[in-house]
């Protein structure tokens, strides 16, 4: 009887993370006013040694501390489930696997870089960590790992999902978490958004910019980021690493590895460790899966750009909407950022990964079809990897391919029934991010 449930012991909880920086060439992230490339001094205001070197290392295996580990004993390794009642369902010949990162405490992928970050600033006598936080997951997971090293932790909340979205906000007071709505009257740069546009529902962007103005403005005060940056994707290989092994154990191999794109970090963490292999040769098609309202690998210009709204992170080479883009409200809240992570975009740009845009109620459809036959209420983010795996999986029966397809289901959905709720409502809309505002949005980009 083959198993559906791939579980690994807690010493296969890996004791380093895979760095593709080793194995691919980047663009170096360069001054925004010098031009020149950006040194560890620069990047020392707001983040601790350790994070600044593992940012730059080309080191293609980095230590996992004891200490992180031992936390990630809590929840890890994670389970690599055989979806067999959905490919029951969609009479499917592919076979069909997800990691399952929702059984964490906050309930997604992100505690696996946060307990990380929080250590690093921890030993480094930093005694506060500062961060935004879009929907609430990000600041819910490094709330949650703060609370192991008693570093406060100050989240700048976006607005709309601090008014619309109490039960995140409520989780991160549980984990002794400061909340600020963003923009705020605590920063300069929140102040000046707020006289400009009284009534803006804030962005990722401008929360971003407060969170760094606030580190650099306080001492023993360090700024935290969830995604996007090369330590963070380092952190988060945990998951591909684990999955490389659970695979080994089923004498198995994935022909097709998809994920949720919205900064970059589960998916890249889940598939990088496998690109090796790809290197070398093996037939592997990788899925990087975004939403239709913030198409950034799909509609983005490759380019120079800013992380943040105000201008003053390094500029980043990466697929880009532009750094004023504010995306409409749609309910995968994580998925709303302007850019990407650069190692993920310079493979994008290589061919090496391929990219797809969803609109919202194909992705709550798949979603919903996954609760019915597989149990678990997954997160709306997650679910737009899921709809690549269902049209593959379709594609598999029409042709007859036995394909092993695999996904990185990035959390759970208990705080998404609202959304869950509008959809079986008929409730959702549809939004396509008209052209002409993404080429405004380009028009702005820094010139480099
Ligand atoms: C934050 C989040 C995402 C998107 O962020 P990435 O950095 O692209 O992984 C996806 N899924 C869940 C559950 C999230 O919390």
């Amino acid at each position: 009887m083959e198993r559906d449930k791939i579980m690994l012991d807690e010493e296969s909880i890996p004791d380093k993370w895979y760095n593709i920086h080793a194995d691919v060439d980047l663009p170096p992230p360069i001054h925004p006013a010098t031009h020149e490339s950006i040194t560890p001094e620069d990047l020392s205001v707001i983040f601790p040694k350790e994070l600044i070197a593992q940012e730059m290392s080309k080191e293609r295996w980095i230590p996992v501390p004891d200490e992180v580990r031992d936390i990630y004993r809590i929840w890890r390794p994670t389970p690599l489930y055989r979806a067999r009642r959905l490919e029951q369902f969609l009479k499917t010949p592919a076979r069909i696997f997800y990691k399952w990162e929702g059984v964490s405490p906050p309930g997604s992928h992100k505690p696996n870089t946060a307990v990380a970050q929080a250590y690093y600033n921890a030993r480094e006598g930093v005694e506060r960590l500062t961060t935004e936080t879009g929907a609430g997951q990000w600041g819910s997971a490094l709330a949650f790992a703060c609370s192991f090293f008693d570093l406060q932790c100050t989240v700048y909340m976006v607005r709309c999902s601090y008014e619309q979205k109490p039960y995140r906000r409520i989780l991160m007071q549980v984990w002794e978490a400061d909340i600020t709505p963003s923009p705020s009257e605590r920063t300069s740069f929140g102040k000046r958004v707020r006289e400009e546009m009284p009534d803006t529902s804030g962005s990722l962007g401008i929360a971003i910019s407060e969170a760094i103005e606030d580190a650099a403005k306080n001492e023993n005060t360090k700024y935290s980021l969830g995604s996007v940056l090369n330590h963070v994707v380092l952190h988060q290989t945990v998951m591909g690493l684990e999955m490389k092994k659970q695979f080994e154990m089923m004498d198995a191999y994935p022909d097709i590895l998809c994920g949720c794109v919205g900064g970059g970090s589960n998916f890249s963490g889940g598939v990088f460790p496998f690109i090796p292999d790809k290197l070398k040769g093996r037939d592997i098609t990788c899925i990087a899966c975004e939403p239709t309202a913030c198409p950034t690998l799909t509609k983005g210009a490759y380019t120079y750009d800013f992380g943040d709204t105000a201008c003053q992170t390094p500029l980043l080479k990466m697929f880009t909407l532009g750094h004023s883009f504010v995306p409409p409200a749609i309910h995968a809240g994580g998925l709303r950022y302007h850019g990407d992570a650069p190692l993920l975009c310079k493979l994008v740009e290589e061919g090496l990964i391929e990219a797809r845009a969803y609109h919202q109620n194909e992705v709550f459809e798949a979603a919903t079809l996954f609760s019915r036959t597989e149990g678990f209420v997954i997160a709306p983010e997650a679910a737009h990897g899921l709809r690549a795996v269902i049209d593959e999986a379709i594609r598999c029966r029409e042709s007859g391919e036995e394909k092993t397809i695999c996904f990185i289901n990035s959390g759970h959905g208990h705080f998404d029934l609202g959304a869950y709720d509008l959809y079986h409502r008929h409730m959702l809309q549809d939004y396509e991010y008209p052209e002409e505002l993404i080429r405004e949005a380009l028009s702005n980009l820094p010139c480099v």
